[in-house]
């Protein structure tokens, strides 16, 4: 089919997710990729642009990974699917558990598998509040997370996402969700006395907030946070899908705060987007407990949990993380990723704040009383323009440019990354002052 056809038929029938419906069916998709090679992508006119976000945050080892392919190949054909329901279980699964309690903070030992982060953090709280009825607790249910966070799509992933416009998108949601300020420990404290800290399952969130705008905690937030749970008993649970496996130049998300979770949600980065996979890891403590009370059957579990396929491509994709050192690359490359958003905000006064941790990076506009509205979306269309993909968080009166590129990134790389958001940035400056 020409590209021309393929625009067509996309405009058609392809129902795309997070995407403005009305302008897609008329432009149809801005792209359609069709190769990926390390931190870049291949349209169909051959045109090659910079993948700065990792795709989706998830591309975390760049594309084009043959090895990959291989073992996704080879495993597919020798056992692409079995069961890991009741008592069948498999060796790519079994392997990817242990090699995730090895690598994984502290005392999470226990990982039960999905195939995404929404369905992770559905998990989560499902088995919070599993956890609190096998106590003889069940009035604990309540669920509270962050403003600003982002937790995915699912019912209970969307109820517990502190972005509003996410809730407000659907008319009625899953009870028992409340939300703190994302800043303040104090807040957290205050809600919980407000409503009772026994009718408390779980507090939630994103080492560093996201898709909500790249939102970086204090040093002392966790820590505070951490002891918070403890002292009311409620489960602390980190939602990791983005922050971990290397991105933040450390392997999880939380281990910069020097503390840990009861549970941990997982997705993207643990196949780096070759495969669809994603888990929550339990506390050795916890996962005792829950097999202590446990007396029936765990009715939870999807078709998919423990998928041979997607777990040895998992277990490849840690491999090379290991290899060839990308949670040190991350870390490297990240500092060096802020200096320069640091350079190009003191450059030009549009910009109002640089943010970064390891290869996660933001860069956050002023209002401008010249223009029509935010900025970041016309800075992304012209780095667009100039070969660089990235994303705009412009929810709640956010103006922000979010960057995540793959961890393999090079020095020079990352300079081409800088210099044509340097040149994007210079253009909408320059626009607005005509
Ligand atoms: N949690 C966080 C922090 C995320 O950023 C995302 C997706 O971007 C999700 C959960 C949802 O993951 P998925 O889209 O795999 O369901």
């Amino acid at each position: 089919k020409t590209a021309a056809e393929l625009k067509e038929l996309d405009k058609k029938h392809f129902f795309h997710p997070t995407s403005a419906i009305k302008q897609q069916r008329e432009s149809g998709p801005a792209f359609i990729f069709t190769e990926g090679k390390g931190i870049y992508l291949y349209d169909e006119n051959g045109t090659k642009v910079i993948d700065g976000m990792s795709s989706l945050w998830n591309v975390n080892v760049g594309h084009g990974r043959k090895e990959l392919g291989e073992v996704a190949m080879e495993q597919m054909s020798k056992l692409a699917f079995s069961s890991s329901f009741t008592s069948f279980s498999n060796e790519p699964a079994i392997r990817l558990a242990a090699k995730i309690a090895e690598i994984a903070p502290g005392d999470l030992n226990a990982v039960f598998f999905t195939s995404g982060g929404s369905e992770s953090n559905d998990t989560a709280y499902k088995l919070a509040r599993h956890y609190w009825v096998l106590k003889g607790q069940p009035q604990r249910r309540k669920i509270i997370s962050r403003t600003r966070s982002y937790h995915g799509v699912n019912v209970g992933a969307t109820s517990a996402t502190g972005l509003k416009p996410f809730r407000d998108f659907t008319s009625s949601l899953a009870p028992d969700f409340y939300y703190v300020d994302h800043m303040s420990p104090d807040a957290l404290r205050e809600l919980i006395k407000q409503e009772g800290p026994d009718t408390i399952a779980a507090f939630i969130s994103e080492p560093v907030q996201g898709a909500g705008g790249l939102h970086i905690a204090p040093e002392t937030y966790f820590q505070e946070i951490r002891s918070i749970c403890d002292e009311y008993g409620i489960l602390f649970i980190t939602d990791e899908v983005i922050t971990g496996f290397g991105r933040t130049g450390t392997l999880f998300g939380i281990e910069h705060y020097g503390v840990v979770p009861d549970m941990m949600c997982f997705a993207k980065g643990v196949s780096s987007g070759y495969a669809p996979l994603g888990g929550v890891v339990f506390s050795q403590a916890l996962y005792d407990e829950l097999g202590e009370l446990s007396t029936g059957t765990l009715l939870h579990g999807y078709t998919y949990s423990g998928h041979p396929m997607a777990c040895a491509v998992a277990l490849k994709n840690i491999e090379i993380i290991e290899r060839e050192q990308l949670v040190e690359n991350s870390k490297v490359r990240g500092a060096e990723m802020l200096s320069g958003f640091e350079q190009i905000k003191a450059a030009h006064s549009i910009v109002s704040e640089a943010r970064g941790l390891g290869l996660m990076g933001g860069l956050e506009f002023h209002p401008q009383p010249g223009a029509e509205g935010p900025l970041a979306p016309l800075v992304l269309a012209e780095a667009a323009k100039r070969g660089l993909i990235c994303r705009a968080v412009v929810l709640e009166g956010q103006d922000i440019l979010v960057f995540s590129p793959p961890l393999i990134i090079t020095k020079e790389e990352l300079q081409e990354l800088l210099s044509i958001l340097n040149a994007a940035v210079n253009e909408v400056e320059q626009s607005l002052q005509k």
